[in-house]
């Protein structure tokens, strides 16, 4: 029988497995634009409930790396080593991991991307420090990581196509939650990268894409078995995103906590999976043992030189370093508004992804796709997760460039910020590790 896309989407309504052949043919003419989107929503829809067997997802990540360019990092000498995370709310860690990973002698190049829905994202963050370039010619990208270590930058090349043109036909028909197709856009967008071994930080909570723990570890066992069936070594961390990591949630609030944190003075979340991520990266790039690279991992954050990468990577790509912690002198002054505990307790955070959105409402989201950010928008907890709070002692402050969206915010963070009469064992951070 010919190759069709009636055939194709019969095949996976019947639970049989898709070949090679049938998956290129469909990632092809999708981007091609020779198969009409209601095919294409049929097929995903298909794969969202009959789901896909391993060498299946493998065949379907690959067609959809082929579909666009590969970065080529063969100029930069040793193992190169991405991290990527699935999203979650007030996640500082590329920020911090990266450059204290390039202070203890790995190799950082790495693509980042933009802000989706209420998760904020890495490439937005590094735009909140004024003059911060994140579109690099290649030979830039490549010529800065070969003489400091580190870049940091958008995509800069046309990567998996086909996985925008999916991911917006999944956004719109309730099957962003195929785990399938999670695993294959992530893989497909890491393979394009160019790095040779992946640490992917899979987050699981009420503020991730992925709700339940044994789904994110479905999630992990898949991209690892991409990983290893396409010849790169993929370690997945599961994380809690059951409550927002570290104490602030924005743009230039988070690049301010990172600084914070390379200087020693973080939340303890963000430095633990810090420390550990790193120490992933390093032993996978074989600079040492793990324990070893962990050692080196906490001298550099003492020692200050992780701060120094940070600093010599936002002067290379054009930042204003001393933006980040005296704004004024580029901002205008942001409106701040203090949140007061209503009762005395133990601060327990309901939903994580309610703190998303009050960010987003105060103005740290893209209401449209090419709508600007409010960069100094955003919320900063004063007394954390599981911490004792007096009523009327301050929770969190809000800032946003106005007053008009302060008491919407306030709502949503006091609904959603339980206080508890007793104290309690806070969850884990790091719940799991895949390889
Ligand atoms: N991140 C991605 O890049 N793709 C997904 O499908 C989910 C999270
Ligand atoms: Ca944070």
């Amino acid at each position: 029988m010919s190759v069709s896309m009636y055939n194709i989407i019969e095949k996976k309504i019947n639970k049989e497995t898709l070949t090679r052949e049938e998956l290129d043919y469909f990632v092809t003419g999708m981007c091609a634009g020779e198969i009409p989107d209601y095919q294409t929503s049929a097929l995903i829809m298909a794969i969202f409930l009959n789901g896909m067997g391993d060498q299946e997802i493998t065949d379907l990540t690959l067609a959809m790396l082929h579909s666009g360019e590969q970065m080529d990092l063969s100029a930069i000498p040793g193992i190169k080593v991405d991290k990527h995370s699935t999203g979650g709310i007030g996640d500082t860690t590329t920020l911090v991991l990266t450059p204290l990973v390039a202070s203890c002698g790995g190799k950082v190049a790495k693509m980042s991307g933009r802000g989706l829905g209420v998760a904020t994202g890495t490439v937005d963050k590094l735009e909140s420090i004024p003059g911060f370039r994140t579109a690099l010619s290649s030979e830039e990208f490549i010529s800065n990581v070969n003489s400091i270590g580190i870049s940091l930058v958008g995509q800069t090349k046309n990567i998996a196509p086909a996985d925008k043109k999916m991911y917006a036909i999944r956004d719109v028909t309730a099957t962003a939650k195929s785990l399938p197709l999670i695993a294959s856009s992530i893989m497909s967008k890491k393979l394009a990268s160019g790095a040779d071994k992946f640490v992917l930080d899979v987050k699981v909570g009420t503020g991730a894409l992925v709700q339940k723990y044994e789904d994110g570890i479905k999630l992990a066992k898949l991209m690892c078995r991409i990983g290893q069936l396409s010849g790169h070594e993929t370690v997945c961390y599961i994380t809690n995103m059951n409550r927002p990591l570290g104490r602030n949630v924005g743009h230039l609030l988070e690049v301010q906590e990172a600084v914070a944190t390379l200087r020693g003075d973080g939340a303890e979340d963000v430095d633990e999976l810090c420390v550990r991520l790193a120490a992933e990266m390093l032993s996978l790039a074989e600079i040492d043992t793990f324990e070893n690279c962990k050692q080196k991992a906490q001298e550099a954050l003492k020692s200050g030189a992780a701060l120094k990468k940070f600093k010599q990577l936002v002067e290379r790509q054009g930042g204003m370093f001393e933006a980040i912690e005296n704004p004024a002198l580029y901002y205008e002054k942001p409106c701040v508004y203090s949140v007061k505990a209503p009762a005395s307790g133990y601060i327990n955070i309901l939903r994580a992804e309610d703190i998303g959105r009050a960010t987003a409402v105060l103005g740290a989201a893209r209401k449209t796709k090419d709508a600007p950010i409010d960069f100094q928008a955003g919320l900063s907890f004063t007394k954390r997760y599981s911490e004792y709070v007096k009523a009327g002692e301050e929770l969190c402050r809000l800032y946003s460039k106005d007053d008009a969206h302060m008491a919407e915010a306030e709502a949503l963070v006091l609904h959603t910020v339980e206080l508890k009469k007793e104290a309690f064992v806070p969850e884990p951070l790091i719940f799991e590790v895949v390889r």
